[in-house]
């Protein structure tokens, strides 16, 4: 299948699933996952309707990013975030889905300062409780979230997660649902700056299970693109690997 029929296949689930929880299918915002994906697959997948790219590591982001930079594209960066990443990931992220701690608001909000400027952020939580993802943890987001509330160039605009790897439905919907819960409770208290949007959560294997789940941001590459060469170890670093992790969680 090419990109074109995959990313129109990808745009008629997300519609029946929407459908589903009563809502229309231009309330689900689509990120293509596009590590590894070379720029001109990616700008194929642009031309067929896809509108945003979503990329997991800065350098391979900004090599794209030189190429594709005149697409008709916004750019949200999902991975895993080092500090030390932080002045490149501005030169082209519209968006950053893995906001974590402290200390990288921190750094983001002195760059964006020296820049001038605003970002939209989520908030990434670890809601499968594995080690080898990142996240804050459920119970600790609640006070990252008003800590990082105060950086004024911070948007902070919802939530982002990776479901468990498993084929085991309700332990994934388990994870979406702790994230909708912590979304609600950052609603309720109206915490100043916080506009809550997005709830990013789904990927290729869940996306369905996601919108239902209450998801309105999904990222999907496999189901897009094709099967990935390069491990997923190395886009959510940790000492295990694949197979260890595929072990751990049923699959
Ligand atoms: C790779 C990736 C995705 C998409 O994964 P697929 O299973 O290929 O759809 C989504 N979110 C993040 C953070 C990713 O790294």
């Amino acid at each position: 299948m090419s990109i074109k029929e995959n990313l129109e296949q990808v745009k008629k689930n997300i519609a029946n699933a929407a459908a589903r929880v009563g809502k229309k299918p231009e309330e689900i915002i689509l990120v293509m996952a596009t590590k590894t994906v070379d720029p001109e697959r990616i700008r194929e997948a642009i031309k067929s309707g896809g509108r945003i790219i979503g990329e997991n590591k800065v350098q391979e982001a900004l090599k794209k990013y030189e190429v594709l930079k005149d697409e008709d594209a916004e750019w949200h960066f999902i991975g895993h975030l080092q500090t030390n990443k932080v002045k490149d990931v501005l030169k082209f992220a519209d968006m950053i889905h893995s906001v974590d701690r402290l200390s990288l608001a921190e750094k983001l909000d002195q760059r964006l300062q020296q820049e001038g400027r605003s970002l939209d952020i989520l908030v990434q939580v670890n809601t499968s409780h594995e080690e080898s993802k990142y996240g804050v943890a459920p119970e600790e987001a609640i006070s990252l979230i008003k800590q990082a509330s105060r950086y004024d160039t911070l948007k902070i605009h919802g939530l982002m997660t990776i479901g468990l790897f498993t084929k085991d439905e309700v332990k994934i919907r388990k994870c979406f649902k702790v994230l909708k819960e912590i979304y609600g409770v950052v609603v309720k208290e109206g915490i100043d700056r916080v506009h809550m949007k997005y709830l990013s959560m789904g990927m290729s294997g869940d996306y369905q299970i996601a919108i239902e789940e209450g998801a309105n941001m999904v990222r999907i590459g496999t189901a897009i693109f094709g099967a990935r060469n390069t491990p997923d170890a190395y886009y959510w670093p940790s000492e295990k690997t694949d197979a260890d992790r595929a072990k751990q969680s049923d699959f």
